[in-house]
């Protein structure tokens, strides 16, 4: 039997934003009413996306001003699980960025000091890059054949855009560990248990009582399950009914619209 919709409310919902809350910079039918109702009805939400080229700051004020308000502390990046882990990992170690100038300076401003020096370097850090190139890829070479631990923010491979898709983090991943033979350590991004225990810790909810809610199976929805939340699938991004319907992935709700979350 295929997944209905919610017939109860739980304590917290966790918003993937691209295909789930945004489709490209718009917000998608029935989502600015439906946030607005569970907040009446006291439920946590919050924001989550593998993005790296915006900070949470910036997200908060976009879907502020399409209608949707919403608070820094509302949105959670890929670059905000990478922080938190590095600074588990290795605090105030140097870093060399392959990544966009909002990852780079969320780095530096959490302690980190960036180095271009590959001998300096005491770990790499990947993530979209639309500035990647050979001699990128030669300094990363040389980091990781010096010693430097691998880390990356997601590993997405495309990112969709109206009309087509970009080369996402997993080409640049991919890339430097075929000429290095050293696999990534970390890929701190969705489905990495790393970020279910992030957003769990954040909405300070139990896991039960907490429903994901995405637009693809492989990382939404997977992570959801293995952290112990609830995950709901929203057919308004990048999955369809067919494929839901035979991946081994199973969600706990599809749904077809947001406002399907609402019981009753
Ligand atoms: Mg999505």
């Amino acid at each position: 039997m295929s997944p209905g919709t919610p017939r109860q409310l739980y304590d917290a919902y966790v918003f993937d934003l691209d295909g789930t809350v945004l489709l490209g910079e718009a917000l998608l039918p029935t989502v600015a009413e439906t946030i607005a109702r569970l907040r009446d009805l006291g439920r946590r939400t919050l924001f989550l996306t593998n993005n790296s080229t915006s900070s949470h700051i910036e997200y908060a004020r976009a879907l502020t001003a399409l209608g949707v308000p919403t608070a820094p502390a509302d949105v959670v990046n890929s670059t905000l699980v990478l922080i938190d882990h590095l600074k588990r990992e290795m605090p105030a170690a140097r870093l060399m960025v392959v990544g966009e100038p909002p990852l780079a300076g969320a780095l530096a401003a959490a302690g980190f000091t960036l180095v271009a020096d590959p001998r300096r370097t005491e770990a790499l850090v990947v993530s979209f890059d639309r500035t990647f190139d050979y001699a990128k890829l030669q300094a990363a070479f040389d980091a990781v054949r010096a010693g430097a631990r691998f880390f990356a923010t997601n590993n997405d491979r495309y990112r969709p855009t109206p009309g087509g898709g970009q080369p996402d983090a997993a080409a640049l991943i991919a890339a430097i560990e075929a000429c290095t033979g050293v696999r990534c350590e970390a890929v701190v991004g969705k489905p990495s248990p790393l970020t279910g225990r992030y957003v769990l810790a954040r909405v300070d909810a139990a896991p039960e009582r907490c429903l994901l809610v995405g637009d693809r199976l492989e990382t939404d929805i997977r992570m959801a399950l293995d952290a112990g939340m609830r995950g709901a699938l929203a057919l308004t991004g990048a999955t369809s009914r067919a494929a839901a319907d035979v991946s081994p992935i199973r969600p706990t709700y599809v749904i077809d619209r947001l406002r399907d979350l609402l019981p009753g």
